[in-house]
């Protein structure tokens, strides 16, 4: 793709929750999914990590339909990860999960017209675990009232209160069951304010990148982002590809998402770029369609749960047919692209 082909960034912002939940189809980062489809919910074995087995955790999701597609008028694309610092490995993509999410404008949950902040939410659908939101087929076998995606959040959930309060049916806050999801925000997107520039010199770029690095933009970063953070990334000055990376960056540092279906990433590295993506079960190729930014990493707290959750970025690929499975959350693909060592 041309680079000066048109690119959406996304930007967090915290807001209040009621603009979050499923009704007002938000693109989000971080609390519990806002699911789309209300029924059937990806099952707790769709969730899990594959090397570990826990149930992945919500990072974010991106409404996105696609305007020529009856079936996905509305369309939203979730990524979950394991939060088990131990599953996370270099250029490794295994603790990460991607599904696609598209419904009809007349569809089993959701009023065809537009929602208002007063639209109520859906009260079709699963049963949903208290702690992470996901499916929650198990529940609390004394008071049947609260219900579980799996045996760890029930535990969490008992330690955390419920056991104090199992047969009371008020909302408690729990600060356990709130450790196990990442902080919650708005997704905001916006256009990328970008327009392509004349091919530079090596040595103009390298003195761009200097005064990038001494700039109110860079330090701002640095205020937001852990110093090895900005160390790991300039390291990178030899490579090539980074340098790029860096600059188109820095028009919008803050920027925790790139959105440009059909496009292509904006890669981190010259090493490991992402190859041989596996094609959709439905027989279509897949194609780029957003990344996620290292930048992401500073809001979320990550340091919670161990350092070794790090990303240069995640790149997702998704069904280029937008192959339509109905209700079903469809499974996608992402590649995790490390900074080069
Ligand atoms: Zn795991
Ligand atoms: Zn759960
Ligand atoms: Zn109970
Ligand atoms: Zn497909």
């Amino acid at each position: 793709m041309a680079e000066n082909s048109h690119v959406d960034l996304g930007f967090v912002e915290k807001t209040d929750p009621e603009k979050l939940t499923c009704q007002q189809f938000p693109s989000k980062v971080g609390g519990k999914p806002a699911w789309l489809s209300l029924s059937p919910l990806p099952s707790p074995d769709q969730l899990s990590c594959p090397k570990c087995n826990a149930v992945c955790v919500f990072l974010l999701q991106v409404y996105a339909p696609v305007d020529d597609d009856d079936n996905a008028f509305h369309r939203t694309v979730f990524v979950f990860l394991c939060k088990n610092p131990e599953c996370h490995q270099l250029n490794s993509s295994v603790p990460f999960i991607v599904l696609r999410s598209q419904l009809p404008r007349v569809n089993d949950f959701y009023s065809p017209e537009p929602p208002t902040p007063a639209t109520p939410v859906p009260i079709k659908g699963d049963k949903l675990c208290v702690v992470c939101g996901s499916v929650g087929p198990k529940c609390c076998s004394k008071c049947h009232s609260r219900s579980y995606c799996c045996k760890e959040h029930q535990t969490i959930d008992w330690k955390g209160g419920h056991k104090q309060n199992c047969s009371d049916t008020q909302e408690d806050r729990c600060s356990e069951r709130s450790k196990v999801l990442f902080q919650e925000y708005e997704l905001l997107i916006e256009e990328e304010a970008f327009q392509k520039e004349e091919e530079k010199s090596e040595a103009e770029k390298k003195q761009e990148l200097q005064s990038f690095l001494k700039s109110d933009k860079a330090s701002s970063l640095l205020q937001e982002c852990p110093p090895e953070d900005m160390e790991k990334m300039s390291n990178q000055s030899e490579d090539k590809v980074f340098l790029k990376f860096r600059k188109r960056v820095g028009h919008a540092p803050d920027q925790v998402l790139r959105y440009d279906r059909g496009g292509c990433a904006l890669l981190v590295s010259e090493d490991n770029k992402p190859d041989n993506i596996p094609d959709c079960s439905c027989g279509a190729k897949r194609e780029f369609e957003f990344q996620v930014m290292p930048q992401l990493l500073c809001h979320l707290g990550v340091d919670r749960v161990g350092a070794s959750i790090d990303w240069g970025t995640l790149c997702v690929y998704t069904c280029s047919a937008n192959c339509d499975t109905g209700n079903q959350y469809q499974q996608e693909y992402l590649w995790k692209q490390d900074y080069s060592k």
